[in-house]
């Protein structure tokens, strides 16, 4: 008996993370972040620098990439060959460049393999692009989160703000569209809603709210 999955897909800045991770608190459960293993992968790259457009050096090195995800008090570290690159990897650069490496079939196939490591029992929360469509197409509860691109930039900006990074908002925006256009035209795995999922539209929704809409869903599935 396989442990349950809850599918968390949708574009950047819809709010998964935050989502994901209070509800992974929450049940008590553990917490796959795809998107960190592409953005290892290409961090990894990177470094040993391997042109992002050759699939066959990148599906090598994502399948004996040295990496490990460590739950942690605030999300998970992680650690690629001994170093702690959390940090590193939410940079711009590296965001671009895992969404170049993710548009290869055998790059997902490697990866997809250590994302499945992470169905553990008692139970899994998985957030990406095509954690329902392809990664658990069995789970319990699929959820879409979706928010308008503006409203994305708009959360991303106030983020970075945050943090002291001082960027601009149109900025945000033009890289936001960029990414949604290569993730969802690309021809393996692009991102969409599984025809199974509930979708949400967090564009006029705070936190507390899309977490009553997900908790309440995934009460009548689990
Ligand atoms: O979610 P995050 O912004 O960290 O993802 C970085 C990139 O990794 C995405 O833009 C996408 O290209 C890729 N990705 C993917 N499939 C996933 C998760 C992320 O292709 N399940």
């Amino acid at each position: 008996e396989q442990a349950p999955v809850i599918t968390i897909d949708g574009p950047s800045g819809a709010g998964k993370g935050t989502i994901c991770q209070v509800l992974a608190d929450r049940l008590g459960w553990h917490l796959l972040d795809s998107g960190a293993t592409f953005r290892v992968l290409a961090l990894a790259a990177l470094h040993h620098n391997v042109d992002l457009g050759n699939e066959d050096a990148l599906a090598l090195l994502a399948a004996h990439l040295d990496v490990q995800f460590v739950p942690h008090d605030e999300g998970v570290r992680v650690i690629l060959e001994g170093e702690d690159v959390s940090t590193e990897i939410r940079s711009q650069e590296c965001a671009d460049a895992a969404s170049k490496v993710a548009v290869f079939p055998r790059v997902r196939e490697a990866l997809l393999r250590r994302q499945r490591a992470f169905r553990q029992s008692p139970g899994l929360i998985a957030d990406g692009r095509d954690m329902g469509t392809v990664v658990f197409t069995d789970a319990e509860a699929k959820i879409f989160l979706t928010a308008s691109a503006e409203e994305r930039a708009k959360r991303r900006y106030a983020q970075l703000k945050d943090k002291g990074y001082d960027v601009s908002i149109d900025r945000l925006l033009t890289e936001i569209q960029d990414r949604d256009y290569r993730d969802a035209n690309r021809k393996v795995a692009p991102l969409k809603p599984a025809e199974d999922a509930l979708e949400i539209d967090t564009t006029s929704l705070n936190i507390d709210q899309v977490v009553d809409v997900v908790i309440n869903y995934v009460v009548t599935k689990v």
